[in-house]
C-alpha cells in the first residue's frame, strides 16, 4: 500500500483529492489530507464581507464535507517536513510517512513582516480583508467611516488574487456613492509596481478604470514601515502616504514548515517546474495552488485550470511513467468594478489578457477586458460553482472553448512543452 499525503485541505488540496481519488485504486493507494482545522474558507468571498454582501455562512463550511469517501482527514498543525526521510511531523508529535507528497498549504497574509503594521492602529485604522476576521473588522470600520483618506495598499508581490485590492477600491467607490458621501472620501491605491497591475495590457485597462473613478495611484512604493503615530505608510525611499483608513494587503508567505525544511524560496513558496508543478528538488514532492512559485496569478481559477494536466501527470508519475502533460499557466479573473459590472482577465504563461470572448470566441457570454453585467454574473456564480462543483471534482458547465493561447478551456497543453514563461505574464 502506497501513501499520498496532501498538506492543506483548502481549494487546491480538496480539488486535487476529488480528482485523484477515482484515478488511484484504493487497493494500492491511501490518501490523507492534513489541515489545522475543519473550516474550509471560500476566500474570494472575503472581498464582499466588508460591504455586507456576504457573511460568515457564505464563506465557511465544514472541510470534511467536501473530501471524498475513503480519504482520511487528519487535523493538526504541520510542524516539520522531512523531505529526505519522506515524513511529516505535526505539532502534537504525530508522524505521517509518505511515498508522494502534495504541498497545498497556500500562502497567508503576514502583517508581522512590516514594522509597525501590527502596532496600536491594527484593526482600528489599519485593516486587511485577506482573513475572515479582518474582513469582518473592516466591515465595521467602513460603516463608521464618514469621510477622509482611504488608502488601499499592496505590501509586496506576489500576493494571492492580486486584483482584489483594486476590486476593493472599485466597490468602495460605489459604496460611498450609494451613501452619498463620495465627495468627502479620497481614494488612493498604493502599489510596489510601476502601474496598476503586472501585465501591461491589464495595467493600462485598470489604470483607466481607476482614473475614471477619481482614484489616485501612488506607484513604485515599497513599504518600509507603518507609522502609527502619524497614521502614514513610509517607503524605503522615504516617501510618506498619510491615511485615515488603511486597507493593506500584507506580505503573503507560504507555511513556516516549508522554510524550515529547505523546500521553499525566501517567501516560503515551493519552487516548481511551471508545467508539471513538481518540486525542482524532490521528485516525489508536488506543490499545488498558492503554495508554489509558478509564474501565474495565485488564484482559485489557476488551481482548477491546472488540475487536469496535474492529475494526468501525477497518475503517470505514481506508476513510474514519464509525465506527458503541461499546465500552460492559464488563469481567469473576474474583476469586480462596482455598479453590478465586472471585467474579465484571461491569460496564461505566454499570453497577455485579450479582448476575446470566453468560453466561446464568437458569443462569449463573458468578455475579456470589457466591463459587463454578464462578467459580474460570472463572478457571483463562482461561489455556487466552488461549493457545488469544483470542490467535488466536477467540471464547470461551460461548453468547450479555447483559452488565450489556443489551448482547450481546461488550460492544459497536450504535451509537455512548459518552456519558459513569458516575462511578466502575471504574478
Ligand atoms: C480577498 C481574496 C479574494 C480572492 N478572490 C479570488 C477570485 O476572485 N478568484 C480566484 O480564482 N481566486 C481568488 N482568491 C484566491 C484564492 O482564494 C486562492 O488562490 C485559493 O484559495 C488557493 O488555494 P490553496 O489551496 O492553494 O490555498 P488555501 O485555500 O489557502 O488552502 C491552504 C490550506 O492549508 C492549510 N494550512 C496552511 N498551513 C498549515 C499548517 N502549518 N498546518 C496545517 N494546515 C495548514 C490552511 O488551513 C488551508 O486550509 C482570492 C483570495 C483572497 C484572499
Amino acid at each position: 500500500m502506497k501513501h499520498v499525503l496532501v498538506l492543506g485541505g483548502g481549494a487546491a488540496g480538496t480539488m486535487a483529492v476529488a480528482k485523484l481519488c477515482p484515478r488511484l485504486p484504493a487497493s494500492e493507494w491511501r490518501i490523507t489530507v492534513v489541515d489545522r482545522d475543519d473550516e474550509h474558507h471560500y476566500q474570494p468571498g472575503y472581498l464582499f464581507v466588508p460591504f455586507g454582501t456576504y457573511g460568515r455562512a457564505d464563506v465557511v463550511k465544514p472541510r470534511s464535507r467536501y473530501l471524498p469517501e475513503g480519504v482520511d482527514l487528519v487535523l493538526g498543525e504541520i510542524a516539520t517536513i522531512d523531505t529526505e526521510g519522506g515524513a511529516v511531523t505535526l505539532a502534537d508529535g504525530t508522524v505521517l510517512a509518505y511515498d508522494q507528497l502534495i504541498v497545498a498549504t497556500g500562502t497567508s497574509p503576514r502583517p508581522d513582516q512590516t514594522p509597525g503594521m501590527l502596532g496600536p492602529e491594527w484593526r482600528r485604522s489599519v485593516h486587511e480583508f485577506y482573513t475572515l476576521e479582518g474582513a469582518e473588522a473592516l466591515r465595521d470600520a467602513l460603516a463608521e467611516f464618514d469621510g477622509g483618506r482611504l488608502v488601499a495598499h499592496v505590501s509586496e508581490l506576489p500576493v494571492k488574487c492580486p486584483v482584489a485590492p483594486l476590486e476593493f477600491l472599485f466597490l468602495a467607490d460605489a459604496h460611498f456613492r450609494e451613501r452619498g458621501i463620495r465627495d468627502r472620501v479620497e481614494l488612493v491605491y498604493v502599489t510596489p509596481l510601476d502601474g496598476a497591475f503586472t501585465t501591461p495590457v491589464a495595467a493600462e485597462r485598470l489604470a483607466g478604470l481607476l482614473e475614471a473613478r477619481g482614484i489616485a495611484v501612488e506607484a513604485d512604493f515599497v513599504v518600509e514601515r507603518v507609522d502609527s503615530d502619524a497614521k502614514a505608510l513610509v517607503s524605503y525611499d522615504e516617501r510618506t502616504v498619510p491615511f485615515d483608513l488603511l486597507v493593506t494587503v500584507p506580505v503573503n508567505m507560504g507555511a513556516d514548515a516549508i522554510a524550515a525544511c529547505g523546500l521553499g524560496d525566501e517567501l516560503q513558496h515551493v519552487p516548481v517546474d511551471p508545467g508539471t508543478l513538481q518540486s525542482r528538488r524532490y521528485p516525489n514532492v508536488f506543490a499545488l495552488g498558492d503554495a508554489n512559485d509558478a509564474p501565474t496569478s495565485k488564484a482559485g481559477s489557476a488551481v482548477h485550470l491546472a488540475l487536469e494536466s496535474f492529475v494526468e501527470n501525477f497518475v503517470q508519475h505514481a506508476h513510474g511513467r514519464p509525465m506527458t502533460h503541461a499546465y500552460d499557466g492559464r488563469v481567469n479573473c473576474f474583476v469586480e468594478t462596482g455598479g453590478g459590472k465586472a471585467l474579465l482577465l484571461d491569460f496564461d504563461y505566454a499570453t497577455q489578457p485579450s479582448p476575446s470572448r470566453y468560453p466561446l470566441s464568437a458569443i462569449g457570454p463573458f468578455s475579456g477586458l470589457e466591463e459587463t453585467a454578464m462578467n459580474h454574473v460570472g463572478k457571483m456564480m463562482f461561489k455556487w460553482a466552488y461549493w457545488h462543483l469544483l470542490l467535488r471534482g466536477r467540471d464547470l458547465p461551460l461548453p468547450a472553448g479555447t483559452g488565450p493561447s489556443g489551448h482547450s478551456a481546461a488550460g492544459v497543453a497536450p504535451r509537455l512543452d512548459a518552456g519558459s514563461p513569458a516575462e511578466g505574464a502575471a504574478s
